[in-house]
């Protein structure tokens, strides 16, 4: 739908404060500047080891191609903000096409290489690489192909196919493949930090000594396929046991050779300790030229020392099955491959099992396609847990009880104390594991799943409104603030509200390198970038929401001073129907440079506390232990991040809009000594 005659498409969404649905006007590449905002771009730039060793590699080739009397003719597949071609030019490539499979972004690489004075050296396509012709779209074949198409799993983005296809349809025989080769490592730990993110508790307790059962499939399952990527480093080294040496599992040849798409290698080793094999460490190495002599690393800190990145981090992957090993035990892992992933198995012996039936794994529970594994930690986190049951064990007696939001264990808690609990779980998904774990516990009769609210489903007056909040849709942690509006519609002026207060907090970090993923780009190997940091820095402006969610506890940092309350709400009064502001200001403690602001939410659940930020004291001028299952807000500082010292003052502000459906947050330094 065209507005006016200008270029926007009304787009029906969801809003996530009062999970209504609403039409909101979208420009043409409004998504895709959001997305690539938001993308790893940016870090991708920062990356001085990365660019360096490409650009050294490329200009070895160049060199090679022109010592043996040869043009050298660059492909670049996936070019991105177009850095690698670019450097190729900058090398005296003699043709140079690249390519680029989002087109948005090839728009943004032809915008650069103008800015660049390089847009005439270099055809810039916007294709994916399997759909280039040779005749059509390039003159001839390459012979040097420079690409950069790998994720944390290494081939995630589709790398095989890529490989294979340059090597079958656009390369000369000879060519020069940058990177040439790449080595795929693993380790054998224990984690149960980790393992928290991928299988729920077999059992919980709950009130008067009764315990909740955990269906068997769910409690075993294993879990959806795909890497858990993370910033490996950031685990306390009490969370993880190692028990293998690192193993080398695959080598991928990216010149010439055909690589299968399916794969499986089997590796022998000795446990290096007792413990209990929960999960594999993953990650890979590249050699940029034939010899190997320049790799890029992307190995966790516990195996060599290499830069910091977000773009790339270290991996884990979960074991199907985890074993119980004693020390010098003979195991075998089992490692495979198919297009786009990796997954393991782990046995004591030689496995004897045909590798067809060692398939990747798939989630037969349904728990694992529905919640994500930082909310599956939150539920299987049994701190926050005993803070329920301690509020529900002080409760009066309750005849009937209402929850509302998506996958919770509460309301099971909340069965052994009412008469009858009615869970509103309007979300499809999580509706058929919540009736899953009624039947495991004969609750049948007590809890009842309704999809909508239904006054005349409910046989009674609700005695209390309950919620964790969790909402599958939402996606800052305030956006929960939703019951407020859902339960305002159901509950009478005697029905007990919890949690019946949220209270905003707001904290400013020194980062270590998290706010590096947004920083401007500048100049990057001597190339402009400036027109990429525009284009970024005009869909921040235009986006609604300057604040991202992270999980911070994988990010380093130190706190420059307390908690700082920015905004409080009271649920037993009405839900705004307009904006509502709420400002103050925040006292710096520590010096430093306040790169980002960290933001999140309490929720008052009688007389606890569940909090989504820090979990204990924060003191300013250290680093702040965070809840590991949510995701917090962080705010980058725009331009250049202050420096601040004791004394000086942050001012915040919060806007609560009902109608558009969110928060908005800003930040500003107070001016010194103003006149
Ligand atoms: N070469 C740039 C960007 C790397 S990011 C740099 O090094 O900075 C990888 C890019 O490759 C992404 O933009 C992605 O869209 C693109 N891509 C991945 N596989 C591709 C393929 N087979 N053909 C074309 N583009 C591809
Ligand atoms: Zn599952």
């Amino acid at each position: 739908m065209k507005l006016d005659g200008s270029i926007g498409t009304f787009v029906q969404k969801v809003n996530t404060l009062t999970g209504r649905m609403g039409w909101v006007l979208e420009d043409e590449y409004y998504d895709y500047h959001q997305e690539i905002a938001r993308s790893m771009y940016a870090d991708m730039l920062h990356d001085t080891d990365r660019n360096e060793k490409y650009y050294s590699a490329i200009k070895k080739a160049i060199d090679e191609m022109h010592a043996k009397n040869k043009k050298a003719h660059v492909l670049d597949i996936g070019t991105g903000t177009g850095l690698l071609s670019m450097m190729a030019a900058n090398c005296g490539a003699d043709t140079i096409v690249a390519c680029e499979g989002f087109p948005p972004m090839a728009d943004i690489a032809k915008c650069l290489l103008q800015d660049n004075c390089l847009a005439n050296k270099i055809k810039v396509i916007s294709k994916r690489s399997t759909q280039l012709r040779v005749g059509v779209d390039l003159d001839h074949k390459a012979n040097i192909l420079v690409t950069e198409v790998f994720d944390t799993e290494l081939i995630g983005e589709g790398a095989i196919e890529t490989f294979n296809h340059a090597n079958e349809h656009l390369l000369e025989d000879d060519a020069i493949v940058i990177p040439s080769a790449a080595r795929v490592y693993c380790q054998v730990i224990e984690s149960d930090l980790l393992q928290s993110a991928n299988k729920i508790r077999p059992k919980f307790l709950v009130l008067h000594g009764n315990e909740l059962r955990l269906p068997r499939n769910m409690v075993n399952c294993t879990g959806t396929c795909g890497v858990h990527d993370i910033q490996l480093d950031q685990i306390h080294p009490n969370d993880v046991k190692i028990l293998s040496s690192p193993l080398q599992i695959f080598k991928f040849d990216f010149c010439k050779s055909v690589i299968p798409y399916n794969e499986t290698s089997k590796i022998s080793f000795e446990a290096l300790t007792n413990g209990m094999c929960t999960s594999v460490a993953f990650w890979w190495e590249l050699d940029m030229d034939a010899a190997g002599e320049t790799v890029i690393s992307i190995a966790p800190s516990f195996v060599k020392v290499t830069p910091w990145r977000d773009h790339w981090m270290q991996a884990i992957y979960h074991l199907h099955k985890t074993l119980p090993v004693k020390q010098g035990a003979q195991l075998e892992l089992v490692a495979s491959h198919d297009k786009y992933s990796n997954f393991f198995h782990l046995f004591e012996k030689q496995s004897t099992k045909p590798i067809e039936e060692l398939g990747p794994p798939s989630c037969t529970c349904g728990l694992h396609t529905s919640i994500s594994r930082t909310r599956l930690m939150a539920v299987n986190d049994l701190s926050r847990w005993l803070k329920y049951l301690k509020v529900l064990a002080n409760l009066p007696r309750i005849s009937i009880a209402v929850y509302i939001g998506d996958f919770s264990l509460l309301p099971f808690a909340v069965a052994s104390i009412a008469h009858k609990v009615y869970c509103i779980e309007e979300n499809p998904v999580t509706y058929n594991v919540m009736e899953n774990i009624i039947k495991e516990n004969n609750l049948s009769n007590k809890v009842i799943i309704l999809k909508k609210y239904d006054k005349v489903m409910i046989e009674g007056d609700v005695d209390v409104v309950l919620s964790e909040p969790y909402f599958r849709d939402t996606i800052y942690p305030w956006d929960n603030c939703r019951i407020w509006f859902m339960w305002h519609s159901m509950a009478s002026k005697h029905t007990m509200i919890l949690p019946s207060i949220c209270k905003i907090y707001a904290l400013p970090l020194q980062l270590d390198h998290l706010h590096k993923i947004r920083s401007p780009c500048r100049q990057v190997c001597g190339f402009s970038l400036h027109a990429f940091d525009k284009l970024i820095e005009k869909s921040s402006e235009r986006s609604d929401n300057d604040v991202e969610t992270q999980p911070l506890w994988e990010y380093s940092g130190i706190a420059l001073a307390t908690s700082s309350l920015m905004a409080e709400y009271n649920f037993e009064e009405a839900p705004p129907e307009s904006v509502r502001i709420s400002e103050g200001t925040m006292d710096v403690k520590f010096q430093g440079t306040c790169n980002g602001i960290a933001i999140w939410i309490d929720w008052l659940f009688g007389e606890e506390t569940i909090t989504t930020g820090p979990i204990s004291q924060v003191i300013p001028g250290e680093s702040v232990h965070w809840d590991k299952g949510t995701r917090q807000g962080i705010y980058f500082m725009k331009n250049t991040p202050p420096n601040v010292v004791p004394g000086n003052q942050i001012k915040h502000e919060v806007i609560l809009d009902p109608v558009a459906g969110n928060f908005l947050f800003d930040f500003r330094l107070k001016e010194e000594n103003p006149k």
